[in-house]
């Protein structure tokens, strides 16, 4: 029976390691302020962005949540964006996604100022991970990168597999994994939707990520005896009772196998949630010229 990593405890360890960066912060600039922007009708996201501003004020993080109708035309979101980059108050800006279809999100990503850009998906933010110099990395695979760490998993020279290659999961965890770094120096394969042969290349990996979110797509027949499962997917899905949260991975038939595996919920999720809080106060310690960093 598999290791279950235990990725609401890891969170809730980072929040209160957070605690002495964000003091140091707070004392010589004012408290680090994120700013959150929705424009969307979707429950999932109005949830999100609750968590997070409950997260922000748990820790001590101030936190602006700006709401746009919908409806709004693109220079609405425009003009808050710029109004956000211009505020020298704000340290992290975050656009939370989806937006409305009338709106061009590529021009979004590009529109907030890249010291703000929590998120890491600016282009510039991107470049910068993939060269090999972080500023920000995307709060989903840097969760996970913790995880690896924090459960003692070894990547070097290890076959990982990520089944997704979405920008903000599946191509910046393959990048983490890969780069010359503690928790990288694997060798690493993505698989995709159109992956021929898929349960040929995850029966292969030592470190598999699931991101593709298609519920419980991958089952214990596809993973090698002992191998990390690292299950990012989220689906909601109706039950009699209700409904419930389902990840990519079949957890009962998986964890037979794996060595070692992320739960959904409790696994990735509130991983997420603490990476987004280290950014936000990296983002106003860069700002305050304050060295901070993780354990
Ligand atoms: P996405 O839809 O942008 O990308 C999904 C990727 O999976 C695509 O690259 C696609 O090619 C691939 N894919 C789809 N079906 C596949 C199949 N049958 N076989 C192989 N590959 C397939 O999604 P995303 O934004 O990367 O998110 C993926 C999942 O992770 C979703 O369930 C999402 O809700 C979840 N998610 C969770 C967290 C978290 O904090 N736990 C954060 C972000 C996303």
């Amino acid at each position: 029976m598999a290791t279950i990593i235990d990725g609401e405890a890891t969170a809730q360890q980072i929040r209160a390691e957070l605690g002495a960066a964000i003091e140091a912060v707070t004392s010589a600039a004012g408290a680090p302020h994120l700013t959150t922007i929705l424009m969307n009708d979707n429950p999932a996201s109005h949830t999100y962005v609750s968590m997070k501003h409950a997260d922000c004020a748990e820790v001590g993080i101030e936190s602006t949540d700006v709401r746009l109708d919908p409806d709004d035309p693109a220079s609405v979101l425009f003009e808050e964006i710029e109004a956000q980059n211009a505020d020298p108050d704000v340290d992290g800006i975050l656009v939370q996604m989806p937006l409305p279809g009338h709106i061009d999100a590529d021009r979004v990503l590009r529109a907030v100022e890249p010291a703000k850009d929590v998120d890491g998906f600016h282009p510039e933010n991107v470049g910068l991970l993939v060269t090999g110099a972080p500023r920000f990395k995307p709060a989903t695979p840097h969760g996970i990168e913790q995880l690896l760490l924090r459960s003692d998993i070894e990547t070097e020279a290890a076959d990982a597999v990520v089944v997704g290659r979405s920008n903000i999961v599946g191509k910046p965890m393959a990048n983490l994994l890969l780069q010359k770094s503690p928790a990288g120096n694997a060798t690493v394969t993505v698989c995709h939707s159109r992956t021929a042969d898929l349960a040929g290349k995850t029966t292969a990996a030592d470190i598999l990520v699931a991101a593709a979110g298609v519920p419980e797509m991958i089952d214990g027949s596809m993973i090698k005896p002992g191998a990390t499962v690292i299950d990012v997917g989220i689906t909601r899905r109706e039950t009699d009772a209700g409904s419930e949260l389902v990840g990519d991975v079949d957890f009962a038939s998986a964890a037979e196998v794996a060595g070692a595996i992320t739960p959904v919920p409790g696994g990735v999720g509130p991983m997420t949630r603490a990476m987004l809080l280290w950014n936000t106060v990296k983002a106003a310690a860069a700002a305050a010229e304050v060295e901070v960093s993780l354990p």
